[in-house]
């Protein structure tokens, strides 16, 4: 059967993979993109006006089953260790039912913000409301437990969930809440699996003092969980080198947050080229921690993708906003290497990871056909930027 085509033109086109065209056009069908061009578009195309056309969005770090929440949990500022205990809290008070809402709200938010994949972390058993408009998932199986015999029973209904799963993977949590020989073990999993795998590292100063010294606010919180820290931190030689090393030996590994690495450590990531750190600005925000070295990560050539993290610590999951926080906070950072961390990078490595999945990420011939629109008047590129750091993202109703 013969595929139908169309065109839309636009005042711009924001392909990501090359630099912005003015007066641009897409021919594409329903599935992939045909061709792009500028200038004089074909007879046949449909003007969208005054509007940027984007890639939709890849948020590599969330956590649906928290999408419930009205808003984060403990107010700005709160320190981590209280949040994890306030977290936990309203964790024992979700049902199979809230469960399920939850779910379908994220799924629903995302796709109706322009996320087309997302990287989720799973609690497993767990699973996903199906239906025809949602984004792809690459579910990450979280697994935690200092102690043996609950590392045991997570690890197993881990194993269980990724191996049901297209696009499973693995998440051993935190270096907080797992303990190293149970890190090693996840990892090693993975690796013979070839799963991708996901981990929180990094995240708070607090982290850096359980697990240099053995002491500190989570410390004391795993010592009111009766989990004996002094059996399990500190741990030996150079924690941070330790864990960027299981997840860089991966074919994708995503090293959540690193918030908290030094420079020697942010050197270190260099050897891994396959590693993807995922930064998520307005949760590292929400913490108010110290500013995030992701302008260093860039200059080292590190690969940096943007995450919303879950509603438990952000006001919504519109990865848009993610990427117009750094935009008006960071303008360090070339506006295109930040549309690249909503986009490209991302779609790279969950592809890695999951041939299955359909190109995404960029606009041109063979990638997806979905896209989203900004409005912008610019006649020139800069105007540009600063129009997407203003505009919301919106999804346009003929596409
Ligand atoms: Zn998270």
């Amino acid at each position: 059967m013969k595929e139908d085509f169309r065109v839309v033109r636009a005042r711009w086109i924001v392909p990501v993979s090359s630099p912005p065209l003015q007066n641009g056009w897409i021919r594409y069908g329903t599935t992939k993109i045909q061709e792009i061009g500028s200038g004089e578009p074909p007879a046949d195309a449909v003007d969208l006006g005054d509007v940027a056309i984007l890639p939709r969005l890849i948020n590599s770090h969330t956590h649906l089953e928290f999408s419930d929440h009205e808003s984060p949990v403990g107010s700005p500022g709160v320190s981590f260790s209280e949040w994890i205990k306030l977290v936990i809290a309203s964790r024992g008070l979700s049902n199979p039912d809230s469960l399920l809402s939850s779910l379908t709200s994220g799924l629903n938010e995302l796709w109706q913000t322009g996320t087309v994949l997302a990287g989720d972390i799973a609690t497993p058993p767990l699973h996903y409301p199906a239906w025809k408009d949602q984004p792809d998932l690459v579910s990450f199986a979280e697994v935690l437990g200092l102690q043996s015999d609950r590392f045991n029973d997570r690890f197993q209904a881990a194993i269980e969930h990724a191996d049901r799963l297209e696009k499973g993977a693995y998440s051993p949590h935190a270096p907080y809440s797992i303990s190293r020989d149970g890190f090693e073990k996840v990892i090693e999993h993975a690796l013979v699996k070839n799963r991708p795998v996901a981990m929180h590292i990094a995240e708070s100063p607090e982290e850096r003092e359980l697990l240099t010294s053995g002491t500190g606010p989570l410390a004391e919180l795993l010592d009111t969980m009766n989990l004996s820290p002094l059996e399990h931190y500190p741990w030996r030689g150079e924690p941070f080198r330790v864990l960027i090393d299981g997840l860089g030996q991966q074919d994708s590994g995503f090293l959540i947050h690193g918030n908290d690495l030094t420079a020697d450590e942010i050197e270190y990531l260099t050897r891994y080229p396959r590693l993807t750190v995922v930064y998520c600005p307005r949760t590292h925000d929400f913490f108010r921690f110290a500013k995030h070295p992701v302008d260093k990560m860039v200059n080292a050539g590190i690969r940096v993708a943007l995450g919303t993290d879950s509603r438990a610590s952000n006001p919504d999951l519109n990865l848009w906003k993610e990427v117009q926080y750094l935009l008006n906070h960071r303008q360090e950072i070339p506006p295109e290497e930040i549309l690249a961390m909503a986009t490209s990078v991302p779609a790279d490595a969950f592809q890695r990871a999951c041939p299955s999945l359909r190109p995404s990420g960029q606009l041109r011939a063979g990638f997806r056909s979905d896209f989203g629109v900004v409005e912008t008047h610019a006649t020139e590129s800069e105007q540009l930027w600063r129009d997407l750091s203003t505009h919301p993202y919106c999804i346009p109703a003929l596409i």
